[in-house]
């Protein structure tokens, strides 16, 4: 195995070089080519790398832009004035042009003594640079790793990545067990493209999702809240979704959600319909929806109630996933306005429909009602609530079941001599 990626100079691969393809005309990202030239202006190689052109050879819009060249970090941040050195574990140079942003990194090699795992296996920091081939063989997937030179309008391709596109499959380079050992992130990227590609992914990857997924728990938290945005918010939610609770993975990114939730399903369904509406989403609404039943598991558990549920779950949560403070926030907004959604107190209604959580606790609520009849009643009252005029408002209060009258205590009735008990919230 090793021997596959220790090729000294001489022993350099030959690659193959494909010339009829039609990337010239959909890779056209003019920042992109731009840092390609002056890359090349400067005497360096310089290459488009990865997604784009793997997306570009599928059909597919490519979502950004990353660059591969031969020269130091340093020198690239020299010669783009908006740009830094970014990343600890993976060092690469972010160049800026307006609101886009190209990743540029320097070729590396993933057998070098600079390359520090730990003892698992996983690649802690990685700071080998190294040529061409090198950098193609320390890619991911086969599919990751071909690289186009719009010099030439050339696709270079040293692991059989194009044969693997025509075919449609997700193969990693070298042997599956060291890669998702090096980077068990690894196999949730597998799930991302096979389910945006509709690749299927090499029967050998998932004989160690088990593995893999355990490993997750050495991954840092804030790096699988990134790989959270990527998988749910790209517009194929529901099949990531449905594929992930077919492996454990789904248990080890969120240990207190029900693979089989309706509600989660629904909510995946849901986020890429607005995605592709062109609608807002965010991840707290999701955070919501896949922490919801843990939530009101800690609500409910008199035993051992806590004095914020709310923030207990998303507590427990952080310890696998580092969702932002304001995502939490935002969920906890959205569990909590449910209750008063449920009650519909006449004398705060109209308030409620004007708190900033009212909209996406009533589109909660409306996911929950369609897998939940009980729900169903509840939000059709909502809908209607809305859109009514004052008169068909009022009829609607009318039609609420009356909340029964608390009892009032009567003060004067206690006998004089009783001592007053502590006030009960
Ligand atoms: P997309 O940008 O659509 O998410 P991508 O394949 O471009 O997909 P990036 O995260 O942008 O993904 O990474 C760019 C390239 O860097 C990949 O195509 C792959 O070649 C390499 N790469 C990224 N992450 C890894 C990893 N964990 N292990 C090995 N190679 C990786
Ligand atoms: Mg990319």
């Amino acid at each position: 195995m090793l021997n596959f990626f220790r090729r000294t100079k001489k022993q350099a691969p030959k690659p193959n070089r494909i010339n009829e393809h039609s990337l010239r005309t959909q890779l056209t990202d003019a920042n992109a080519l731009n840092v390609i030239k002056v890359l090349n202006a400067n005497g360096f190689q310089a290459y488009l790398v990865g997604g784009c052109v793997r997306d570009a050879l599928c059909g597919v819009k490519p979502k950004d832009f990353d660059v591969a060249t031969d020269a130091p970090l340093e020198a690239v941040s020299k010669l783009f004035r908006r740009s830094r050195i970014v990343g600890r574990r993976f060092p690469i140079v972010h160049v800026r042009f307006g609101r886009d942003l190209i990743e540029v990194s320097t070729f590396r090699q993933s057998i070098s003594d600079k390359v520090v795992h730990d003892d698992r296996g996983m690649i802690l920091r990685d700071n080998a640079f190294g040529e061409l081939h090198e950098d193609a063989f320390r890619r991911d997937f086969t599919t990751n790793a071909l690289y186009y030179d719009p010099s030439n309008d050339e696709i270079i391709d040293f692991v059989d990545g194009i044969k693997d596109i025509k075919q449609k499959r997700l193969r990693f380079i070298g042997n599956t067990r060291t890669r998702l050992a090096e980077d068990p992130v690894r196999l949730l990227r597998a799930m991302r493209f096979s389910a945006k590609l509709g690749f299927a992914i090499d029967p050998e990857i998932l004989r160690y999702a088990k593995e893999s997924a355990n490993s997750l728990e050495a991954v840092s938290p804030a790096r699988l809240f990134d790989e959270f945005i990527k998988l749910f918010l790209n517009g194929y939610a529901e099949v990531v979704w449905r594929q992930l609770r077919e492996t454990p993975l789904a248990n080890a990114l969120f240990p207190c959600c029900d693979p089989n939730s309706p509600l989660v399903l629904a909510a995946m369904r849901n986020t890429d319909e607005r995605i592709l509406g062109g609608a807002s989403v965010t991840p707290g609404f999701l955070v919501a929806v896949l922490l919801w039943d843990d939530f009101c598991a800690r609500s409910h558990d008199q035993a051992t109630l806590e004095d914020d549920p709310a923030f207990a779950t998303l507590k427990h949560q952080q310890s696998r996933i580092a969702v932002p403070r304001r995502f939490g926030t935002f969920a906890r907004e959205v569990w909590l306005i449910q209750e008063r959604l449920h009650k519909r107190n006449p004398r705060s209604l109209v308030r409620l429909t004007s708190h900033k959580r009212f909209r996406a606790g009533y589109d909660f609520l409306c996911l929950q009602a369609e897998s939940d009849e009980l729900m169903v009643p509840i939000a059709d009252w909502w809908s209607e609530f809305q859109s009514a005029d004052e008169s068909q408002r009022r009829a609607l209060i009318a039609q609420l079941p009356k909340a029964p009258r608390k009892r009032r205590r009567n003060r004067s009735r206690r006998k004089p001599t009783e001592s007053a008990p502590e006030e009960s919230s």
